[in-house]
């Protein structure tokens, strides 16, 4: 018998309790879009991916680390069985049923694998995400991923694209967590050329641009030492979004006539810090800081140091694009504790400058 087609609702999923079994590859898409309509996520699982540990670690959604029990059903009014073990899903979902619950089940990877194509030259396409809405991925980005066979992704990538893509294609999560887990970038290398050289459709997904600090440049590199054909899909960079979304424009007539983009991921009075930190207090342009929630004191102190007002306008936007945005407004000097007080983390963007007081209605 043909199996029965399925429905398609748009849930509204706001405030609601999901359910979640599994928190490997076929469960991240899943864990990403639920998130993103503002569901109260609970994973349930003995192992989790890294960029599902990282949302669990940053209180986004809650991870009960054992294996499934129907007891997890309790309360929730959605269960999406995503274990990536066929059996599993089977017994959730007729857990579920039993229970009067209505249940996802995400597509298992296919029993047999990758089916390779010899014959066809395979290529790495590095995909540009956005800051983490897919709503802010490109439609050549979008396009790319449907027809991926393999997507190689990080935690700042928009995960929740993930549901739409082929059904058996591969989910690699390479996902950096700072000062935590770690894949080396030669591994990724590796990973990429591997999955094209089989004829494979890799797409490289990375958060905002992958020029931008993501190490797109190795990548090009790696690939072309092997041989193996690249395409390059921009993607809207934090570095732009997050003002933006914080209702900030990194440039405005009057207050500025360029802003500069920099990593605050060195601390300045560091060897490795290659930033004139002097020069940017003085420079003129506006400041847009990456990876600088840590060193923020310390980066604050140099561009007071460097002649920069103690008073100069900065304002950091935190999660940009997720539910979880969150602005906070203060001073050069005392961003770092009114963003530590407000409870921000990373990923966050700075402004620095005149234009992070900007109010539209002035
Ligand atoms: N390639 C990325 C940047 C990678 S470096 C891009 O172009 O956006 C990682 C840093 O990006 C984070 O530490 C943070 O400073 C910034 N970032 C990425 N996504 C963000 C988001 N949604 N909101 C705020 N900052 C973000």
């Amino acid at each position: 018998m043909a199996e029965p087609r399925r429905y398609v609702v748009g849930l509204a999923l706001e405030g609601r309790p999901v359910l979640v079994v599994g928190a490997g590859t076929p469960a991240i898409g899943h864990v990403a879009a639920l998130r993103d309509a503002g569901a109260r996520v609970t994973v349930v699982a003995t192992e989790a991916v890294a960029a599902i540990a990282d949302l669990a670690d940053r209180g986004i959604v809650a991870w009960r680390h054992r294996g499934y029990s129907p007891a997890d059903l309790a309360g929730a009014r959605l269960v999406v069985a995503a274990s990536g073990d066929a059996a599993l899903d089977a017994r959730v979902a007729d857990d579920a049923e039993d229970q009067g619950l209505l249940c996802v089940t995400a597509d298992a990877p296919s029993a047999d694998g990758l089916v390779d194509a010899p014959g066809r030259a395979g290529e790495v396409v590095l995909v540009g995400g956005g800051p983490g809405d897919p709503g802010l991925l490109t439609v050549a980005g979008l396009e790319a991923l449907r027809a991926a066979d393999v997507v190689v992704c990080d935690r700042l990538a928009p995960l929740a694209a993930l549901t739409g893509l082929r059904p058996g294609a591969e989910v690699v999560d390479v996902a950096k967590i700072p000062r935590g887990e770690f894949t080396a970038q030669e591994r990724i290398n590796d990973i990429l050329v591997e999955h094209a050289r089989a004829g494979r459709r890799v797409v490289r997904l990375k958060g905002g641009d992958n020029f931008v600090f993501g190490r797109g440049g190795e990548e090009l590199q790696a690939c072309a030492a092997a041989g193996v054909a690249t395409r390059v899909i921009p993607g809207i960079s934090s570095a732009l979004a997050g003002p933006a979304l914080g209702g900030i424009p990194v440039t405005h007539r009057g207050l500025n006539q360029g802003f500069t983009v920099v990593s605050g991921h060195v601390p300045p009075d560091d060897e490795r810090c290659t930033i004139d930190y002097a020069h940017l207090a003085r420079a003129g342009t506006d400041l847009v800081l990456l990876m600088a929630v840590a060193n923020l004191p310390a980066i604050a102190e140099a561009l007071v140091a460097g002649g920069m007002p103690a008073d100069t306008p900065a304002a950091m936007v935190a999660d940009a694009s997720l539910p979880s945005q969150h602005v906070v407004r203060a001073t050069l000097t005392t961003l770092a504790e009114a963003a530590a007080v407000a409870g921000l983390r990373a990923p966050a963007i700075t402004v620095v400058g005149a234009v992070a007081a900007f109010d539209p209605l002035v």
